[in-house]
Order: structure tokens, then sequence, then C-alpha cells
């Protein structure tokens, strides 16, 4: 391998954390940063808080699959609320039963 940078110690140059996703195509494509830390400094608008017009936009995205659950006549938010309730059913049964 030629990578610049060993990988394993490759950190965000936005917000400083470790990056272990694909650190090699963080160095070639995202300038060092994690994929969401390159949306948000140069392709999302000014509010991280709400969806940005690029269709990879992670708020656009979750727009997307709301949208596409009501098109299956479900509502996005019990949808969402079950699948809470799963995750933390998930956890605690996880817990109970150990490691
Ligand atoms: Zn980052
Ligand atoms: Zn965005």
């Amino acid at each position: 391998m030629n990578s610049p940078t060993s990988a394993a110690e490759l950190r965000c140059r936005r917000c400083r954390r470790p990056i272990s996703s694909d650190p090699e195509i963080a160095l070639d494509i995202f300038e060092g940063m994690h994929w969401l830390c390159f949306h948000l400094e140069f392709e999302h608008g000014d509010d991280p808080d709400r969806a940005c017009s690029d269709a990879t936009c992670p708020w656009r995205r979750i727009e997307f699959l709301e949208n596409a659950l009501r098109g299956l006549g479900k509502d996005p938010k019990t949808v969402m609320e079950q699948a809470v309730a799963n995750y933390y059913r998930g956890l605690v049964s996880r817990n109970r039963n150990g490691p």
C-alpha cells in the first residue's frame, strides 16, 4: 500500500475524530474528512438540522424514506416509534443475556 497516512491513525480534519470507515476514500475524495463532515462543510446549506438540496443529504434521504412509507400507506412517525421500541427491547434483552 502506498497510502500517504496510516489509515489506522487517520483523523478527520473537521471533527478530529478517527476515521474508521473507508479511510482511503476519506483521503482521496473527502479531503481527509468523514463523508458527513465533508458534506456539512462543503455541500450542505446553512442549517445542519434541515435537509439541503443534495439528494445524498442524510436529512433528504430520511424524507425520501418517509414519503415512500406514506406511499405504502404507513405513518412514518408510527414506524419510527416501533423501530425505536424494538431497538431498545433488543438492547435490554442483550444486556440481560450478557455479551
Ligand atoms: Zn469528521
Ligand atoms: Zn445536506
